[in-house]
């Protein structure tokens, strides 16, 4: 067992580092308020290739796996630059291609997500179903050679900057009769495809939507995969690489909070010459938070090294604790954070509160705290399913 990196990684992750603090969370607040996106970040992480380090060499990648993805998420995150859309373009839409895609949709789609000129966002949470993806409620229907989708999502992260939303709908089975999930790659200007921005109390420069699917005809070849078999394979494929990600961006943001907070704590003296920091009372619940986001990093790593050895099954498990872990650690952190700069805590300029609303988010989506504890119980406790 090693806890080290290798050199190659760590290389990876001093690079990200010294890209994300030449950015810093004033880059990403500002651009947040502006209504703008990461721009220029984004598109200097995907010349530099640190978008495309888990996609294969020979679609433009680097080659790696989901530990240096995490890598990438956590550093730019720790650098105060949290990009949700690494883990839907990059973790989930890559690697449901790169596993699942035709040969086609491989060449066509991935050398633009290596190099981050393209985004695929990622559309499933629908608002009757919620958590419940059974009850999932868009159609796609066979018309001639062409799918016609009709449904609704919500909350879908990043269409506003994607060329593609990969949709998750249900086709019917001709030999059963029976509804089963399928992927379909919709270009977002598809006539039929429309969207609402919804107003989220999230400092972020990115955006969800509602989007609203109207007989949104696509040719064939969009269904992801050579026949009606691939949909849920190929849907599995991309959960644990999101789990395992934004656990990474999680784990990231409470460095970021804690590291500010240490540094202003140190530093700020208001009862005579003893710095606030040398109160128990404050450096006792950032050392906890600390200890915290440490454990969910090792958590993230034993699930990324799983992942990467294809050990899925294994990576499931480890990917939703680490998913939880950090969701729960990066929330106590910059609420911990906050409470330690005092009136400084709830300013823009000290960059903290900023992150309240995402980190808050954190430990909903993309799988909320409860439905990992319940996948928890009944897949390692063998406990009965309650719902
Ligand atoms: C910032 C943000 C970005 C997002 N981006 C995307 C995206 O890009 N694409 C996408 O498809 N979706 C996205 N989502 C949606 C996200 O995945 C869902 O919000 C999440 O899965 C929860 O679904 P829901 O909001 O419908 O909650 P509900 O299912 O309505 O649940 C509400 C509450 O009840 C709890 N609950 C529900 N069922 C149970 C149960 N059986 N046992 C115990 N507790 C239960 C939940 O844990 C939750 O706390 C995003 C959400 C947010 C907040």
């Amino acid at each position: 067992m090693t806890f080290d990196l290798t050199p190659e990684q760590d290389q990876l992750r001093d690079a990200v580092r010294a890209l994300g603090r030449r950015y810093g969370h004033g880059y990403f607040v500002e651009k947040a308020k502006a209504g703008e996106h990461t721009t220029e970040l984004w598109a200097e992480a995907g010349r530099l290739g640190y978008l495309g380090v888990n996609i294969p060499t020979e679609y433009g990648g680097g080659g790696g796996g989901i530990t240096e993805l995490a890598i990438v998420c956590e550093e730019l995150a720790a650098a105060g630059c949290p990009l949700l859309l690494l883990v839907v373009s990059p973790a989930i839409a890559a690697t449901v291609l790169a596993r699942h895609g035709t040969e086609e949709q491989r060449k066509r789609h991935l050398p633009g997500l290596a190099d981050g000129s393209a985004k695929i966002v990622f559309a499933i949470t629908e608002p009757e179903a919620g958590s419940n993806f059974h009850r999932l409620g868009t159609v796609a229907r066979r018309d001639g050679d062409d799918w016609l989708l009709n449904g609704r999502k919500c909350y879908i992260s990043g269409v506003d900057e994607a060329g593609h939303v990969l949709v998750v709908a249900r086709t019917e089975d001709s030999s059963t009769g029976r509804l089963k999930p399928a992927l379909f790659l919709v270009p977002t200007d598809a006539a039929g495809l429309t969207r609402s921005k919804l107003d989220m109390e999230i400092v972020s420069p990115e955006n969800q939507f509602l989007l609203y699917l109207d007989d949104v005809r696509v040719p064939a070849d969009a269904l992801v995969g050579e026949s009606l078999d691939a949909g849920l394979p190929a849907l599995f494929a991309g959960l644990n690489p999101e789990r395992i990600t934004v656990a990474a961006m999680g784990a990231g943001t409470g460095r970021y909070a804690i590291e500010r907070a240490s540094e202003y704590t140190a530093t700020r003296k208001v009862w005579g010459g003893r710095s606030i920091g040398s109160h128990q009372g404050v450096a006792h619940p950032l050392a906890h938070a600390a200890v915290q986001v440490e454990l969910a990093r090792l958590m993230i790593q034993k699930a990324a090294t799983r992942y990467d050895a294809g050990r899925d099954l294994e990576a499931g498990v480890a990917g939703n604790m680490a998913k939880y872990a950090a969701g729960e650690a990066a929330a106590l952190a910059v609420d911990t954070a906050v409470q330690a700069l005092g009136g400084a805590g709830m300013t823009t300029e000290y960059g903290v509160a900023t992150l309240l609303g995402a980190v808050r988010a954190g430990r909903i989506a993309p799988v909320s705290r409860e439905m990992i504890l319940n996948f928890v119980a009944q897949h390692v406790l063998g406990q009965d399913k309650s719902y």
